[in-house]
């Protein structure tokens, strides 16, 4: 049976959590996108007793279905558990970092930590006050390596933060389409890359060994040519064994080159012990339109309802394409039957949409609980309580959603707040 523990809106914060002072080590990127070490101390990252405005927390009014496996759902921002010391054995934790209006994901087992996706679109800033390092460097000051970055695709509210990510950690391998865009944080991001040559570099693109390659003409201020060593590509259904209980499976590897990069998005289903967690990226299913519509056999959604139905069932869903109508269709969400949606979003608008789209929200919690980065974005805004640039009129910072997973037990859903 799934449980729904509803949380009055004003509420405590996490208590307890995280009283730290810690040296790191932070990048600087100078006027010719070049990225430059240097050193700072942070603040100390403490919890923070605030009152959040009464515009209402998770959606947790959508209606459980009978059948769902048991879902521990906590709706306010004092969680109603303590945060899971990393390395727990049989442990693992998702954070969905509120970058504003892009995606973040880093995934934390005993024994690993993944990144899939570091962008957004109206955080720009970079050194130690992008929204994804501040966030890492608060709530895990003692991290010194992350095995896996995934990149969804090259759009820079899924790149933006990573080649600060690349720099400041030790990263083990690094997995993206491999399409050379143009987009100018996807080019540091493969620069960065280039300039730690233990990093195994796996694309959907290029096969493995040594390369030179060039980045179509763009202004970004990067050399054009860059020398890589590719890793073994990516292939379809290939299984990553992440760690102990813990397995990264790609569903969609595309690296062609495509008008829309979104196409290219790889798709990853995650299992951690006996849950799942399926990331998207920004799958598409065709044009906007109504969920009850079929996604097009070309599009990615498509491609995964066809080739993968049996392996998309997850208990959680991050929202593809951050809950667009492109997305989502009804025929997809039947069989990957989440039990938990999350969805990142914020008001800088894609084309003409903010997203995530109302209609979207709505069928999301028609089938389950739905948590959401950008539920304070006007009062994030301003706040001086937040992961990154305090009151720096940017939204992001505020809403992380944080899900734990342990063994034997119902998964836990939060929002978990912080500053540094
Ligand atoms: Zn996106
Ligand atoms: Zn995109």
């Amino acid at each position: 049976m799934l449980r729904v523990v509803k949380v009055g809106a004003a509420c405590r914060l996490v208590s307890g959590v995280l009283a730290l002072v810690v040296a790191v080590g932070c990048s600087r990127r100078d006027g010719d996108g070049h990225v430059a070490e240097r050193r700072h101390t942070p603040r100390a990252l403490r919890s923070a007793e605030v009152t959040l405005p009464g515009s209402g927390r998770a959606d947790t009014t959508g209606a459980p279905d009978a059948g769902a496996a048991p879902l521990a759902v906590v709706g306010g921002h004092d969680g109603g558990g303590a945060p899971v010391a990393p390395g727990t054995p049989g442990t693992w934790v998702l954070h969905m970092v509120d970058v504003g209006t892009g995606l973040a994901i880093v995934v934390e087992g005993p024994d690993f930590t993944l990144i899939y996706d570091g962008g957004s679109n109206d955080d720009l800033a970079d050194e130690r006050a992008n929204r994804l390092v501040s966030y890492l460097a608060a709530a895990r000051p003692d991290l010194r390596r992350i095995d896996h970055v995934v990149l969804s695709h090259a759009h820079r509210d899924h790149v933006e933060f990573l080649p600060d990510v690349i720099d400041r950690w030790e990263v083990g391998a690094v997995w993206e389409p491999g399409v050379l865009a143009k987009v100018c944080a996807y080019q540091r991001f493969v620069h960065a890359i280039a300039s730690h040559p233990r990093i195994a570099y796996h694309t959907a693109a290029h096969m493995a060994g040594p390369q030179r390659v060039s980045f179509p003409r763009s202004s970004c201020r990067v050399p054009k040519e860059v020398d890589l060593t590719y890793a073994a590509p990516i292939a379809e259904g290939a299984v990553v064994r992440l760690g102990d209980g813990a397995t990264m499976r790609f569903l969609h590897v595309d690296g062609e080159r495509r008008e829309n990069l979104n196409e290219n998005s790889l798709v990853v289903r995650l299992e951690l012990g006996e849950r799942s967690v399926l990331l998207p990226g920004d799958a598409e299913a065709g044009k906007r339109d109504a969920a009850d519509v079929a996604p097009a056999p070309s599009s990615v959604e498509g491609k995964l309802v066809l080739r993968h139905a049996k392996e998309l069932a997850s208990d959680v869903l991050v929202a593809a394409h951050h809950g667009s109508r492109t997305s989502t269709r009804s025929a997809f969400l039947d069989v990957v039957a989440p039990k938990l949606t999350l969805v990142s979003g914020g008001p800088h608008p894609y084309a003409s949409h903010t997203l995530p789209d109302p209609e979207v929200v709505e069928l999301l919690r028609s089938r389950g609980p739905v948590f959401r980065t950008d539920v304070d974005d006007a009062a994030c805004a301003s706040s001086k309580a937040k992961i990154g640039r305090d009151a720096d009129g940017r939204p992001g910072g505020c809403d992380n959603v944080r899900v734990t997973f342990r063994k034997g037990e119902a998964p836990r859903a939060e929002y978990f707040r912080g500053h540094d």
